[in-house]
């Protein structure tokens, strides 16, 4: 005979109790993340079952509070010995269908969140800049066709070409959809680089440190088509000026094409030679100002139907008024907003699209410091900031620990020598490793992906 402890009416009582006792143990956040939305299905013979919302509660709250949950069941029942968990419904004869959904659901955030984030290794572009997708308006139509008129006459029209604008505006999708564009235009024929300034930094130093400067000259030097993306950090940076100085000397005088960016022209950018400055100012300057509302909605929609979402007329509305200064921050208030569609599975009316846009915004004014991306992922893990920074090699800290390296990239764009310094003293390869593998990762695992979208949200909790 089973036996069965607690009715059913009464399940719902004693999962409450457990739940007010769990609620003292864990963070407010992971308590209303997680758990708030649990049911108890049922008590028999010394096994609690409990359902969560989706797979990714199910295993987060199996591998984090299994032993709490227990400890809390059985502090008010002493006859559980285990617990078992869920996914909700999957139980049910709608299980099948609800996989479905589930499955779909997965890919459809997937999807909407990280669109692919592969490069091309020979040239370091990334296919999703296509110039087909590129929206011209007025704000961004002489950047637009300087950059026609170079892919058309590559090497030989403007030389430079060098694209200037703020943070979002698309300099990098237009500069390596150029890139793109180049490439298949020449059936691959044009030899195309795409680094950013950063990236070439990196390379003189390693040049440098490992005597290989001869390497690094060449593979500058090969390219048919060089594009250095966001030129502005290299001033003050004495070396690569040096060394970025004949790279585009040796190609300018070959013909060899140079694509430049940077967030300022380059009579603004500090600390940087006269001499560069003046090569740069030496070809063609065009820069991307702000789109108008008209821009802003069309935009909107085109990248909407890029994700194959949908959205209220009125709520894109809204996001165009909202949302002036900065392309990428539409895209992200329209990746939650559909987001939230999809959760909530039924259309958003106004007054959450405004709270929705307000978050987002309110938190790229106050922006985030190291400090409280450190708070916000060892707050999610539940583990200390000390441990997620040391040395420990235990599992539990080292997915934190990569995490907070990749977000101090992600939101904050810190060099990966600092990012290292701010996360337990490392070595930079090591930051760069952790970037790329959850970047990575998260590409391919929906869950992580929303774990990194839950911590995102938490940063600018803390102080
Ligand atoms: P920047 O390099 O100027 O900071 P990005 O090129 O990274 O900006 O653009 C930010 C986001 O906005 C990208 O996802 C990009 O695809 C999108 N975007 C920018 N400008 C346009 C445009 N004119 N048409 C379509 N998408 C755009
Ligand atoms: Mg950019």
């Amino acid at each position: 005979m089973e036996k069965q402890l607690v009715e059913p009416n009464n399940l719902d009582e004693l999962w409450r109790a457990a739940l007010s006792e769990i609620e003292i143990q864990v963070s407010k956040p992971s308590f209303s993340t997680w758990l708030r939305n649990s049911k108890l299905l049922e008590n028999r013979n010394g096994s609690a079952l409990i359902a969560l919302p989706n797979s990714f509660a199910k295993e987060w709250v199996e591998s984090k509070y299994h032993k709490l949950i227990l400890g809390s069941i059985r502090s008010i029942d002493s006859e559980t010995k285990s617990v078992e968990f869920v996914v909700e419904g999957s139980l049910s004869q709608k299980t099948i269908s609800r996989r479905h959904r589930e499955a779909r659901q997965q890919q459809e955030e997937r999807q909407l969140v990280f669109q692919e984030m592969r490069v091309d290794p020979a040239t370091g572009l990334n296919p999703r800049y296509n110039l087909n997708t590129f929206i011209v308006a007025s704000f961004n139509e002489l950047a637009h066709s300087a950059a026609q008129a170079v892919i058309e006459n590559v090497g030989s029209k403007y030389n430079p070409l060098f694209i200037y604008g703020g943070v979002g505006l698309g300099k990098t999708h237009l500069i390596q959809g150029m890139g793109n564009e180049i490439r298949t235009l020449s059936g691959g024929k044009v030899g195309v680089k795409y680094v950013t300034s950063e990236k070439f930094t990196n390379d003189v130093i390693w040049a440098i440190k490992n005597r290989r400067a001869e390497d690094i000259k060449k593979a500058y030097r090969e390219a048919d088509v060089l594009i250095i993306d966001d030129i502005q950090f290299l001033g003050g940076k004495e070396t690569s000026q040096e060394e970025f100085f004949h790279t585009f000397n040796a190609l300018h005088e070959n013909n060899k094409q140079i694509i430049i960016s940077s967030d300022r022209p380059p009579s603004a950018i500090p600390r940087l030679e006269d001499r560069l400055r003046s090569r740069f100012e030496g070809g063609m300057i065009a820069d991307i100002s702000y789109p108008e509302y008209e821009a802003r909605f069309a935009i909107a929609k085109t990248k909407l139907q890029e994700k194959g979402a949908s959205l209220d007329d009125r709520v894109v509305d809204l996001v165009a008024k909202r949302v002036q200064k900065n392309i990428r921050e539409i895209e992200g208030i329209l990746n939650k907003l559909v987001f939230h569609q999809i959760t909530y599975k039924r259309p958003l009316d106004i007054p959450t699209t405004e709270k929705i846009i307000s978050e987002v915004t309110n938190r790229s004014a106050s922006r985030a410091t190291p400090s409280q991306v450190l708070k916000a992922v060892s707050g999610f893990y539940e583990v200390s900031a000390v441990d997620m920074v040391g040395r420990s090699r235990n599992k539990e800290f080292v997915e934190p620990r990569q995490i907070c390296m990749y977000l101090l990239r992600e939101l904050l764009s810190m060099s990966y020598p600092d990012i290292a310094s701010r996360v337990g003293k490392r070595d930079h390869t090591t930051a760069i490793y952790a970037y790329k593998k959850i970047a990575d990762s998260v590409e391919k695992n929906p869950e992580l992906s929303r774990k990194i979208l839950l911590i995102k949200e938490d940063v600018n909790k803390f102080e």
